[in-house]
């Protein structure tokens, strides 16, 4: 049905290297991976009374024996039962939960693929801290490891300033990459970082920055692909997680939540990278390094060509169907994985060699291919 997907062995490739990259950002700001489950009961979302505010977008069901719960469309509920479980005093401070899981949101319009799913995958952080200050300093640092994210992804992406949603009424700020086939309308300023999305600003955006003063406020269509929310002590005070401080005052904890969607983050780099003939992945996450396609006569050379590569540590998908040359590299440019080579019996001991975003095809030895990958590499 409409928002939700199976991702199949080559788009979960794809998924698996976002992963890993958000991984190794958010370890290196003292993040600590878990799991957390999905189904939750009712009496949870009462305790902040988001099992009525939040109605819109939470799935609730009910058991045979009538029991109420929710399907998790956040996590927030959940962290701050664990914190309360298991932090007494200061010294317990500060820490950083995350996982990789689905979330599950009633969207009224699930219309654009694995863009808006009613399932989908997210990576969501929640830090815990004993002052406003400490939970700022780690949301400035949440802030730099989402940069090195999306630049590491090959993102052109703005950080611009939102409202909160069903989660805070404080302002956020959201992860933005800039294209025309967005769903969300942002003006940011291209002489300083300053960025804001319409929602904020409505009828009036301004066209003189309101940072660093110049004529230089655009309007771009964009993807959100991220989300960083300082919460303050409100989880805290209606959930009674409280904290001995270093005077022995009992005090709220300061929380903040952290989200980036890895299937949406899929499709957006779907969206600025294609062409007319399929998907163009940057070589960081595509599923494959390489797309070896066999031609008749060149099979015994695939074979040797795909057991060298495979030994240097290269991806190799291996095209060895039965089928027309024609399929096999329309296939190949659909798929979009960044190198192609083409063993058949005019190549004979070399390797047709050609880059998915070039139009230039070249003829090499197996040795000058080792050499070309590990160069680009
Ligand atoms: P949107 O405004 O696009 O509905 P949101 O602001 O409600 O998204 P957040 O609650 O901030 O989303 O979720 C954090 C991240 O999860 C988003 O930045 C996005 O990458 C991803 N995400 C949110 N909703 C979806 C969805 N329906 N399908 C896929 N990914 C999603
Ligand atoms: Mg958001």
């Amino acid at each position: 049905m409409a928002g939700s997907w199976t991702l199949l062995p080559l788009g979960w490739r794809v998924v698996s290297k976002i992963n890993q990259i958000i991984r190794e950002e958010i370890n290196a700001i003292g993040g600590q991976e878990m799991l957390m489950p999905l189904l939750h009961p009712k009496e949870i979302w009462n305790e902040t009374g988001r099992w009525d505010t939040a109605t819109d977008i939470m799935y609730k069901l009910k058991d045979q024996r009538d029991r109420e719960y929710a399907l998790s469309f956040t996590h927030e509920e959940i962290v701050m039962d664990l914190l309360r479980k298991h932090i007494q005093s200061y010294q317990d401070l500060p820490v950083a939960l995350y996982h990789f899981s689905t979330k599950f949101r009633n969207e009224p319009r699930a219309r654009s693929g694995i863009l808006r799913g009613r399932e989908f995958l997210m990576k969501d952080l929640y830090s815990a801290h004993v002052s406003e200050e400490d939970l700022m300093d780690f949301y400035e640092k949440v802030k730099d490891a989402y940069k090195k994210i999306f630049t590491r992804l090959g993102f052109t992406y703005r950080v611009t300033e939102a409202s909160g949603g069903v989660f805070t009424d404080k302002h956020t700020h959201e992860f933005q990459v800039l294209t025309e086939s967005g769903e969300d309308s942002v003006y940011y300023c291209s002489n300083c970082d300053w960025g804001v999305n319409h929602e904020l600003v409505g009828e009036n955006p301004p066209k003189m920055c309101p940072m660093c003063g110049k004529q230089s406020v655009v309007q771009s269509r964009a993807i959100e692909v991220g989300n960083i929310f300082p919460l303050g002590t409100w989880y805290a005070e209606k959930m009674n997680a409280y904290f001995t401080d270093n005077k022995g005052q009992q005090k709220p904890m300061w929380f903040g939540s952290y989200g980036i969607g890895p299937s949406r983050v899929m499709g957006a780099l779907v969206e600025v990278s294609h062409d007319e003939n399929g998907i163009i992945w940057f070589p960081q996450i595509a599923p494959f390094d390489a797309h070896l396609i066999s031609l008749p006569g060149g099979e015994e050379q695939a074979s040797a060509v795909y057991k060298k590569l495979t030994e240097q540590g290269i991806d190799v998908l291996w095209d060895d169907r039965q089928i027309s040359a024609g399929t096999k590299f329309s296939d190949a440019d659909l798929i979009g994985i960044p190198w192609r080579f083409v063993v058949s019996q005019k190549t004979g001991e070399k390797i047709e060699v050609k880059k998915r975003n070039e139009k230039e095809v070249k003829i090499l030895s197996m040795k000058d291919v080792l050499e070309l990958l590990i160069s680009s590499s």
